[in-house]
């Protein structure tokens, strides 16, 4: 991008680890970086929730699940590298969980990672230093003479920018792409994600004394069954379960626009079938996650990121980089070394 300056300005527009990553990339090679999302911190699907609720003696109780991805593998080299490389020591941790009997195997043979003391803790590691705007939900990108400006709801992000960068699921993306690239707005569309229920909450040890972490069923509703009170790092409690379930995908598009009361008892129903025994809840909510992860769009969207030099407009994210956290950082790295092959040649 022939217009950048020394030191340019970039904004990045979304905190989960494709928005993050690419924006400690940028920032390490000297742009001037700042990171906006519409959520009060950083970690997008990387979540953990708070719960709170009063026991039946009306005193306060609370508790923290992770109600998004619920750990992340490391395939590549690369990955595992930058990992130990952007992550203080104690950050991550190995997770290597139990199945219950009976259930389908993990995804991937080697070990899968935890962010520590939580999910969002890793993107908000990589943004440290980095000057970031919570609570702004971005629903308009202006190009003018002086560059780029962001807006949302009205207000428009102090400064211009040489540079923007859209680290979005895809239907978040579309609308802001298609006032300077309506073919990106187009191609985006062919990106289908997958939604998730997920069910979470606090409840009295059962009977059975439970010797599994996870439980990935076979058949049912229910994709994952986790204990995440017998995850590393995670609160626990000698006489109660931390449950988070996540409903198939299938099963989440068939009740995606039910009420959420209604998914949370169809969801808590088939958990006690499965276990074989009555669940003795604390509190529990759902969660909907309309966007959780990609379907394979490998054959239709080819490339890791998208980035237009002449525009100074770019696009990462894990529908582009394959799938998952990994997907998302690998899409995050392509973009930001496109963006800086063009500066540094400058
Ligand atoms: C239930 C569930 C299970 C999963 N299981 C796994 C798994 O087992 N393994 C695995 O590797 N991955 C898993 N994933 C997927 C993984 O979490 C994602 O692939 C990865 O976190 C995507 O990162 P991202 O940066 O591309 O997007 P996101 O994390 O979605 O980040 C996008 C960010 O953009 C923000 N945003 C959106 N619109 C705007 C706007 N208009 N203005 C400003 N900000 C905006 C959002 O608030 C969000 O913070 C799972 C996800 C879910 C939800």
């Amino acid at each position: 991008m022939s217009s950048w300056s020394l030191s340019p300005k970039v904004v990045v527009i979304g905190a989960g680890v494709a928005g993050a990553s690419c924006a400690r990339a940028l920032c390490l090679s000297g742009c001037e970086v700042h990171v906006v999302d519409k959520s009060r911190g950083a970690g997008g699907r990387l979540a953990t929730k708070r719960l709170e609720w009063l026991d039946p003696q009306a005193r306060r109780r609370s508790a923290r699940l992770d109600h998004g991805a619920p750990a992340f593998a490391a395939g590549s080299a690369d990955f595992r590298q930058f990992l130990a490389t952007a992550c203080p020591p104690g950050a991550l941790a190995q997770w290597r969980p139990t199945l219950a009997p009976g259930s389908r195997p993990l995804d991937s043979a080697g070990p899968l990672w935890l962010p520590q003391p939580d999910m969002p803790s890793l993107c908000v590691g990589l943004l440290r230093d980095i000057p970031t705007t919570w609570s702004f939900a971005v629903d308009a990108l202006r190009h003018g003479p002086l560059g780029w400006q962001i807006e949302a709801a009205g207000a428009t992000l102090p400064g211009h920018f040489d540079a923007v960068v859209l680290a979005l699921p895809p239907a978040q993306a579309a609308p802001l792409l298609a006032a300077h690239r309506r073919d990106w707005a187009q191609r985006v569309s062919l990106a289908l994600m997958q939604p998730c229920w997920t069910l979470m909450g606090v409840a009295r040890r059962p009977a059975s004394v439970l010797h599994w972490d996870v439980a990935r069923p076979e058949q049912g509703p229910l994709a994952w069954v986790m204990r995440n009170d017998a995850r590393p790092g995670r609160e626990s409690s000698a006489d109660e379960v931390h449950w988070v379930v996540h409903a198939r995908a299938g099963w989440s598009r068939q009740h995606l626009e039910q009420p959420a009361d209604e998914v949370q008892s169809r969801m808590q129903d088939a958990l006690q079938d499965w276990l074989g025994e009555p669940i003795d809840w604390q509190h529990a909510v759902v969660h909907r996650w309309r966007y959780a992860l990609p379907q394979a769009t490998g054959a239709v969207l080819p490339q890791p990121c998208w980035w237009d030099d002449a525009r100074g407009l770019g696009v990462c994210g894990d529908f582009l980089g394959g799938t998952g956290v990994e997907g998302a950082w690998q899409s995050a790295q392509a973009l930001s070394s496109s963006m800086l092959r063009n500066h540094v040649d400058a």
